[in-house]
């Protein structure tokens, strides 16, 4: 379809200012766009919160949240509307939606009434834009993602499901300039509201492109896209114009905050690339995500925090056949995946983000040898073109860290990637060095 998908996170839609600016940048071009919007900043850590406390059976907290949220949504709408028409047909709304929102405080209370409240975050602000859109005189139409997002019996998307009822939906409501639709929220194989983990609206674009086969997917943030460190600990760090497909799907899941992981896949598969943008800048080059590799270069560094080493060492079974599988499937079966792996004759280290289970998984690895664990550590990833028939790039990058001890090193487990196991309190050090030396 020739049509671009334009996602705005929490922040670009956090104000009635901010929603004005974003109703602007999308009417700008004059073409028909496809708007994925986030709940306005806040507001999902809000419901959970709220939800919290139904939980723990305390609904004066969860009110006590759901008031004081909805007290900022009256200001906004003041703001927001120019015209008393709008300003009541929505304040009509918001009254209904917290009306809502306030009525599972008075019930029984499980993760399947969670979800329902917490999707009224991205329910609320696609309402608010497409009634603001309506104000200024723009053929908009809000289409529900509950009618067409859906997940299957593994909670993962159902693309033919999501293709075929939006497709239907956009036949049906032909000649809009403007189709808006809620990111994150979707229905489950039982056809109950859920959503696509937290972060889930770029997923939502992603997935949204790829169903109707766009020719861009445009991710619209508060930063130029994809920068070649982290700007919060590194100066003068620089947007990265271009990365494959691959080499964003890295720096995503390592820690690049922008772009959330899960987007990358679908588009990569379909060939639709990914533009990041910048909402308080929009002409601002961003980030292109396609299918080009720039060969022989280093792209972006980024750090993934809260890891932890494990180390297991036996003499006698390590070279024995199928001992990974053994320890593999302890890590497995407390659904604790593994990010890092380095081998040698006698031991086997692997590092993991998720902590919850460790003292069961230590247990379990304890049959097979003697163990070790070292926490506080981060995963420091270098991204770039990183085949292996490229001579001297590993050099550089190990170069670069020659002053920081390193526990774990990992090159070759795919051509775009040399990641390094190091001490949090070095994080700061090695993400400088790493930009002095590869950037410079
Ligand atoms: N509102 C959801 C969240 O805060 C989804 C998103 O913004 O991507 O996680
Ligand atoms: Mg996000």
């Amino acid at each position: 379809m020739r049509m671009k998908v334009m996602k705005f996170g929490g922040t670009s839609v956090g104000s009635a200012d901010r929603m004005k600016h974003v109703a602007a940048l999308i009417t700008a071009p004059g073409e028909p766009a496809f708007v994925v919007l986030s709940a306005m900043s806040g507001t999902t850590n809000a419901l959970i919160e709220a939800a919290d406390y139904l939980y723990k059976r305390n609904p004066e907290g969860a009110n006590e949240v759901i008031n004081a949220l909805e007290k900022k949504y009256i200001q906004h709408i003041e703001e927001l509307y120019s015209t008393n028409e709008y300003k009541e047909k929505t304040s009509e709304f918001i009254r209904n939606e917290f009306e809502y929102l306030r009525s599972f405080t008075k019930d029984l209370f499980t993760s399947f009434e969670e979800k329902q409240m917490v999707a009224q975050g991205e329910i609320i602000s696609t309402n608010m834009v497409v009634n603001y859109l309506h104000e200024q005189g723009t053929r908009a139409i809000l289409l529900n993602a509950l009618d067409f997002m859906r997940t299957d019996k593994n909670s993962e998307p159902d693309p033919a499901y999501i293709r075929q009822h939006l497709t239907t939906l956009m036949t049906e409501n032909k000649g809009y300039q403007i189709y808006l639709t809620q990111g994150f929220i979707c229905r489950n194989a039982y056809g109950e509201v859920d959503n696509l983990l937290r972060g889930g609206s770029d997923y939502t674009a992603s997935l949204v492109g790829v169903a109707l086969n766009v020719e861009e997917i445009q991710i619209w943030t508060d930063i130029d896209g994809m920068h070649n460190n982290d700007p919060r600990i590194v100066d003068h760090t620089e947007a990265v114009h271009q990365l494959n497909f691959e080499e964003a799907a890295e720096l995503a899941y390592f820690g690049a905050k922008i772009l959330h992981p899960t987007c990358v896949q679908p588009a990569k598969y379909a060939g639709i690339p990914v533009r990041l943008k910048n909402t308080m800048d929009p002409d601002a080059e961003g980030t292109l995500v396609d299918n080009h590799l720039s060969h022989g270069k280093f792209k972006a560094v980024a750090a993934k925090d809260n890891i932890t080493a494990i180390q297991i060492r036996s003499s006698h079974m390590l070279l024995a056949a199928g001992f990974l599988r053994k320890v593999f499937e302890i890590f497995e079966s407390y659904q604790t995946p593994i990010d890092m792996i380095a081998t040698s004759e006698v031991a086997v280290s692997m590092s993991i983000d998720n902590n919850s289970r460790l003292a069961e998984i230590v247990d379990e690895l304890k049959k097979y040898g003697t163990v070790t664990v070292d926490s506080g550590m981060c995963i420091i990833c270098v991204v770039g073109d990183l085949h292996w028939s490229n001579k001297g790039f590993e050099t550089r990058a190990l170069e670069a860290m020659k002053d920081i001890p390193v526990r774990m090193i990992s090159y070759g487990g795919s051509n775009y990637n040399i990641s390094f196991l190091v001490k949090e309190s070095d994080k700061k050090q090695a993400l400088q060095c790493l930009s002095r030396v590869l950037f410079k």
